[in-house]
């Protein structure tokens, strides 16, 4: 019997980078939940607006760098450009396309040069925040991962950056006849460092960016690589490298301009996207094929196996690095087949149209389970927090929550720009605060919005990826306006987030 592989992670030394040993302050103005792309963004916005307040970042994982440190399956990297997926105040330097590993070493550089070591506790997971107005503060439960001990501090303020899933357990179907199957199945959340794919035949099950990672990467030195996927998803082959880098770079322009220019045009492309996937759908779909089908085998059959029946970006638009999957099937290494799984056998897995793969080792890229909000449980003056129940107040802050604002990225941009936004937003916040004389603000439905009605977090129109669809339960309300409505695309937000009037819908004491 074979069961998905769980995590075997070591920490590599010398790389934590922060103060795992020191003891938690009793009390901070500010408490960072995550110390991956968010929980950075926002401590290096605290340490350079705020050098007065004290904060902390605490941190479940062993080291920095969240969704960059958990996955490590072969041919990790990011699908969104690192001019817009790095942050705005640090200059990104290399293709636009990196690595987990390159991503991890950009984010040790911030760490650094803003001097946050000493403020990130590793192994530190926060499972309980109570709120008291009597007190004007949060109580924070946390449990050390390395050692189960318990320890409490308070905060002023709570900033949850703690991502959108759950990187303990990866979302894996039920599949009939798994347990007979005799090779080995993987989660590529949790890649095991003793796998060698070399020479192996290998099924990766999915359709998305994950899958289309691992396969071209796996494809180099296995014997044959099938993607096999229930449906299909819309990929999109992306030079590894900018055209205009390598402009600027040859006219040795400063780095920050070359980062700045980049960042324009990267965000000018993905406006253009996201404009023609609302507007004009159908020609957006037909553009995305007809740019993939010569970079096909002869004959593949583009419609059946590239041609989802959802809209363009109503999932994520996987982006290949010079179209390395297509390059993959071309060469025959790797091949794609769209069926359904009737059972897992002992030697493979068996598809309804009766096919049979055979597979050594079965990759399951079958996505995330979304974590609401790290799975801290919440509590303001004694009562149980019923997210469900709630509403977003610019996708920033939840009503009835006082001080605590979370971070929730883009779908069609890259996470950062939203982080990034979101940073300033809080800055401004507390600006206002202070300048207030306040030392509380509470999201609060305003009177004209007593029968507003409230809406699931996400309309499946706009977005329906399966880990939203799934949570949906789980997660607090939207309104039918402003200030209680998110998941809104960058180009308005990037207007609308520092104008935003910080007395309409915010309760200050
Ligand atoms: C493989 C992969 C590739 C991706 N590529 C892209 C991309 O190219 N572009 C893009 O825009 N997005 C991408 N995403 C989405 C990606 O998750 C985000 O863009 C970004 O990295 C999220 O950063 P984050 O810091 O908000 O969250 P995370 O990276 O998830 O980090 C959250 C951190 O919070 C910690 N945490 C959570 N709960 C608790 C708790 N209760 N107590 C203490 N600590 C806690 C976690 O341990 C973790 O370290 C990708 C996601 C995956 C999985």
């Amino acid at each position: 019997m074979t069961t998905t592989d769980l995590p075997t992670r070591t920490t590599a030394p010398g790389r934590r980078g922060s103060d795992d040993g020191a003891r938690l302050p009793e009390h901070v103005d500010v408490l960072v939940v995550g110390a991956g792309i968010s929980g950075i963004d926002a401590a290096h916005h605290l340490t350079t607006r705020f050098p007065e307040r004290s904060f902390v970042v605490l941190d479940a994982l062993p080291e920095r760098g969240g969704t960059w440190w958990t996955h490590r399956y072969p041919g990790v990297r990011s699908d969104s450009d690192l001019f817009t997926f790095g942050y705005s105040f640090k200059p990104w330097r290399g293709p636009s396309i990196a690595t987990a590993d390159e991503i991890l070493a950009y984010l040790d550089e911030v760490v650094e040069e803003s001097g946050l070591g000493p403020r990130i506790h590793h192994q530190h997971r926060v499972t309980a925040a109570s709120w008291s107005t009597e007190e004007r503060r949060w109580t924070v439960e946390v449990t050390r991962e390395d050692t189960g001990e318990q320890l409490r501090l308070t905060a002023g303020f709570l900033w949850m950056c703690q991502g959108y899933y759950d990187h303990r357990r990866a979302h894996t179907p039920e599949w009939p006849g798994l347990d007979r199957f005799r090779g080995r199945v993987v989660h590529p959340q949790h890649w095991p460092d003793d796998l060698d794919t070399t020479g192996k035949e290998v099924v990766v099950i999915g359709s998305g960016a994950t899958a289309a990672t691992v396969v071209p990467a796996l494809a180099q030195s296995a014997a044959h690589v099938t993607m096999l996927q229930r449906s299909p998803t819309f990929f999109i082959a992306r030079p590894k490298t900018h055209e205009l880098a390598v402009t600027l770079r040859a006219l040795d322009v400063p780095e920050d301009w070359t980062h700045e220019i980049l960042r324009r045009a990267h965000i000018a492309e993905g406006d253009e996207l996201q404009r023609m996937s609302f507007e004009t759908p159908d020609e957006l779909r037909t553009f995305l094929l007809e740019e993939m089908r010569p970079l096909l085998p002869e004959g593949f059959d583009v419609e059946k196996h590239f041609s989802p029946t959802y809209r363009p970006w109503q999932q994520r638009l996987a982006v290949l690095p010079d179209g390395d999957l297509f390059a993959a099937l071309r060469e025959g290494s790797a091949s794609v087949v769209t069926d359904t799984i009737e059972t897992f056998t002992e030697t493979g897995i068996r598809l309804a149209s009766g096919e049979e793969l055979a597979a050594d080792v079965v990759v399951t890229a079958t996505g995330f389970d979304l974590s609401v909000f790290g799975d801290v449980a919440f509590t303001v003056d004694g009562e149980p927090v019923v997210f469900p129940e709630r509403v977003t107040y610019r996708g920033i802050m939840i009503t009835g929550v006082p001080n605590m604002a979370y971070v929730f990225g883009y779908f069609r941009h890259s996470w950062t720009l939203r982080a990034d936004l979101v940073s300033a937003f809080v800055c401004r916040l507390f600006e206002h605060m202070a300048e207030r004389g306040a030392t509380v603000v509470v999201p609060t439905l305003r009177p004209e919005d007593a029968d507003m009605p409230l809406l699931p977090w996400a309309d499946p129109d706009n977005f329906n990826a399966g880990y939203v669809m799934r949570s949906q339960h789980l997660l607090f309300k939207r309104g039918d306006r402003e200030p209680w409505t998110h998941l809104k695309e960058y180009v308005e937000e990037r207007d609308s987030l520092p104008a935003a009037d910080l007395d309409d819908g915010l309760v200050y004491s």
